[in-house]
């Protein structure tokens, strides 16, 4: 078993159903990744989502994966967790137009 999660792509699967939150820690947050919709919630991404940032390029190899299984019944907090976090940090860091 490796330890470590830097670096590394995090699937959150949720059992039974099979549905996969991907994650990964980069340097100052956790990301949101989509892969399946090629979406990342880092701001590489943000600024040019034509190019397939960093955490999406490791998303697609297999060797960069780790799988940590969930239990359905956790599903609603971690999202709600997830995005609130998400949300609260691209609010902060996008400009007011
Ligand atoms: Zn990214």
């Amino acid at each position: 078993m490796k330890s470590t999660s830097n670096g590394r792509v995090k699937v959150h699967r949720f059992m039974p159903s099979g549905r996969c939150i991907w994650t990964m820690i980069g340097k100052e947050a956790e990301h949101w990744m989509a892969p399946s919709f090629n979406y990342c919630s880092c701001p590489a991404y943000y600024y040019n989502p034509n190019v397939q940032c960093y955490h999406l390029k490791c998303a697609s190899k297999e060797e960069f994966i780790d799988y940590v299984d969930f239990s359905d019944d956790e599903f609603d907090g971690f999202i709600s967790a997830l995005l609130s976090d998400t949300l609260k940090r691209q609010s902060t860091s996008l400009p007011d137009v």
